[in-house]
């Protein structure tokens, strides 16, 4: 059986900043990709919000460059998915693609998140297009448009308002008659003028063009449809922290993320460590998730140095 100093999972920012840092401190971490290498950002068009290129990069490019990066500084990044883990004790017991074992000293976890979606074939067809999982990177691209955002939770409200900072006019697509947000977040909601909440509605469709989105048709709970005309189409019915395989092993909150001591990116198995959207409910960028890797890469540096 293979066995490695530190084990990273996950190809996205987080993952691939724990391997450089890792690289660096001569650790020769091997890293899986899953079935996402580079991770949500890779599903984005532009990002304008990583600090270092002043004209925005995209997202794929910028998700080539770290790992590029990660392989230059020596780590070994392969493509594969991790299918089972037995942290039970050290060295943990890695199974990647159902057949290869590998035995790790140390492991890093950064499986990230994934956008929940309706689920429905013309939110598929429009990816990129207008529809979006993510306000704060994609937003900017509506200046002055009018938008949509289906879902009535704190992160709803949250992009709602921002997009409503920067569009024409922002639509709330809500399945119910209430919110679920805080108070202070509908409050929010409630007194910015240029939201419409569109109570008791689902979305039966999004349309659009050869362009991309230009609207979409909602189906009232009572019966009935209607369609409004929008260019941008944002989810925020919540997010799936990927970390099913370990939460047998490792303490997970009521939504299933990994909860980490403090600052730090140690879980409650010594030499497991989580880094990016899988530990955090919160901030869920690019920058953040990689500076946990960068938390996590030193942090397995000082383990293996005790
Ligand atoms: P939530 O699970 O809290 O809310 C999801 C929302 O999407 C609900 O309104 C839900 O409707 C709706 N929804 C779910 N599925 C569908 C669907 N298929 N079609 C239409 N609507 C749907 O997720 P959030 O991401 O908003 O929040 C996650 C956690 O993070 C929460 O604990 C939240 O408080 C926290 N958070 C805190 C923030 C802050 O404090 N600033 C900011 C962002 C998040 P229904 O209500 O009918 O179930």
């Amino acid at each position: 059986m293979e066995t490695v100093k530190c084990l990273i999972i996950g190809g996205g920012p987080a993952g691939y900043t724990a391997a450089i840092y890792t690289s660096r401190a001569d650790l020769s971490p091997v890293l899986y990709e899953g079935i996402q290498p580079g991770g949500q950002l890779t599903t984005t068009t532009e990002v304008e919000n990583f600090p270092g290129f002043e004209n925005g990069i995209d997202g794929n490019q910028l998700m080539a460059a770290m790992k590029a990066q990660a392989v230059r500084l020596g780590a070994d990044i392969r493509n594969g998915l991790v299918t089972s883990a037995d942290l039970s004790s050290r060295p943990f017991k890695i199974t990647v693609d159902g057949d290869k074992e590998i035995s790790a000293e140390t492991l890093v976890i950064a499986t990230g998140a994934s956008a929940k979606y309706l689920g429905i074939p013309s939110e598929e067809k429009f990816r990129g297009m207008g529809v979006s999982a993510c306000a704060t990177c994609d937003g900017f691209f509506y200046r002055k448009k009018d938008v949509a955002v289906v879902g009535g939770g704190d992160t709803a409200c949250e992009e709602a308002t921002y997009l409503a900072s920067l569009c024409r006019k922002v639509y709330m697509i809500v399945r119910r008659d209430v919110l679920r947000a805080s108070a202070a977040m509908q409050d929010k909601v409630k007194n910015t003028p240029n939201i419409e909440i569109l109570w008791n509605c689902s979305t039966e469709e999004i349309l659009g063009d050869a362009s991309g989105v230009t609207g979409a048709r909602i189906a009232r709970k009572d019966g009935g449809t209607f369609e409004i005309a929008v260019d941008g189409f944002f989810l925020a019915i919540g997010h799936h922290p990927n970390s099913e395989l370990f939460s047998q092993w490792v303490n997970v909150d009521g939504t299933g993320y990994i909860i980490t001591e403090g600052k730090t990116s140690r879980t409650n198995v010594e030499g497991v460590f989580a880094a990016g959207d899988v530990q955090d409910p919160s901030y869920r960028q690019a920058v953040t998730a990689a500076a946990s890797g960068c938390r996590a890469a030193m942090d397995v540096e000082k383990f293996l140095n005790r």
